[in-house]
């Protein structure tokens, strides 16, 4: 295992910020892992674990040792009547995980083809998109503590998933690397088309017979048609997570706002739509130097060639404050800023 020095991570995060690291390895395997966390120069330095770098900003060098997952393997580990389990090296790209199951007809999680990334960061913020989330169709995780290195399981409640949070961005953040995923899915598909445009795009596609092959093309269509494409324009999807707020403040704010949108989650809270609020704060498609939230999804921060982490985070901070001013609603940054 080689160890460079003072590398740039450009071509390693989805914003294309050009910022160095004091050290960079390549983790091919577990025993890489291993001497990295064993090595007594390498031991007390802070540590980074970088997949696809699409839900990183930069907002300065980074000073420590950054470690690029490239574990990988996917292999089906057992099965019953209904169920296939299938576990996955973490460096593995998550969209190609998609796709081996789409081959073989393992069904669950069709609806999240094409998210960027890896495996391994899947379970960090509980990915999902068009109405499924990974905890659905999640069973276990192997990760490695960064101190010690000893390899602990984590089953579903040990995760604590939420929307677009675990545990591993809360009391565990920084802690593990995770190294395997196993995926419960289903050979009985039970499809989920009641989300977004999948059954208007279904139909454009002339699909009668629907499967999640059909499924995932229609996700696929739509995704590349609605989210900027990174090697195009830097961003790293959705930057602010859509804010929960009560019933009574949904209220209250419906009758200032009767377009508001937003829907019902658990108990009586309401999931209000952060791409409305941008927009109607005026920041949908509007540059500023080398910054803005972009033309078509308000809710996607954009590099526009030259920007640096600053000025993308003091944006988003400016966008998030005005939506604070003008609705009394905080929007959380689903991005892991560093
Ligand atoms: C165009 C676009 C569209 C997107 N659409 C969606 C979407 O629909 N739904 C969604 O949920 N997300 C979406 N995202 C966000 C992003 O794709 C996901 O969060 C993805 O899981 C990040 O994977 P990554 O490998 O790039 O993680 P990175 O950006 O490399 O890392 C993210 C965080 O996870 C940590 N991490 C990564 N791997 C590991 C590991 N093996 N062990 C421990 N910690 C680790 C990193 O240290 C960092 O803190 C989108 C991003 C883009 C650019």
């Amino acid at each position: 295992m080689e160890t460079r020095k003072k590398i740039s991570l450009k071509p390693f995060n989805t914003f294309h910020l050009d910022v160095l690291t004091d050290l960079f390895s390549e983790i091919q395997n577990l025993e890489d892992l291993q001497k990295v966390i064993s090595d007594p120069e390498l031991s007390s330095i802070p540590k980074l674990i970088l997949g696809g770098g699409s839900n990183l900003l930069f907002t300065n060098d980074f000073h420590g040792i950054v470690l690029k997952n490239n574990l990988k393997g996917i292999q089906k580990i057992k099965e019953d009547d209904d169920s296939v389990f299938i576990q996955s090296g973490s460096g593995e790209a998550w969209n190609d995980l998609v796709m081996y199951c789409i081959e073989n007809n393992y069904a669950g999680i069709e609806n999240m083809s094409l998210i960027p990334g890896t495996v391994g960061a899947a379970p960090i913020q509980n990915i999902g998109a068009y109405g499924v989330e990974l905890k659905e169709v999640f069973e276990e995780l192997e990760a490695v503590h960064l101190k010690t290195g000893e390899v602990k399981l984590f089953r579903l409640a040990d995760c604590r998933f939420g929307y677009r949070d675990s545990i591993f961005k809360n009391e565990l953040k920084n802690e593990f690397m995770i190294v395997k995923v196993t995926l419960r899915l289903s050979k009985h598909p039970v499809l989920n088309t009641s989300y977004g445009a999948i059954e208007t795009e279904l139909k454009a596609m002339g699909v009668t017979d629907k499967n999640i092959r059909a499924i995932s093309k229609a996700v696929c269509n739509i995704r590349l048609s609605k989210l900027p494409n990174p090697d195009q324009i830097g961003n790293a999807g959705s930057f602010f997570k859509n804010p929960e707020v009560s019933s009574e403040k949904y209220e209250s704010l419906k009758k200032d706002f009767p377009e508001l949108v937003a829907h019902k989650t658990q108990g009586d809270k309401m999931k209000l739509a952060a791409g409305w609020l941008i927009e109607h704060c005026g920041w949908k498609g509007k540059q500023v130097g080398n910054v803005g939230m972009h033309k078509s999804q308000a809710l996607v921060l954009v590099n526009y060639g030259h920007a640096t982490g600053d000025e993308l985070f003091a944006h988003a901070k400016t966008v998030q404050l005005n939506v604070k001013e003008k609705f009394g609603v905080e929007m959380e940054m689903e991005v892991n800023v560093i």
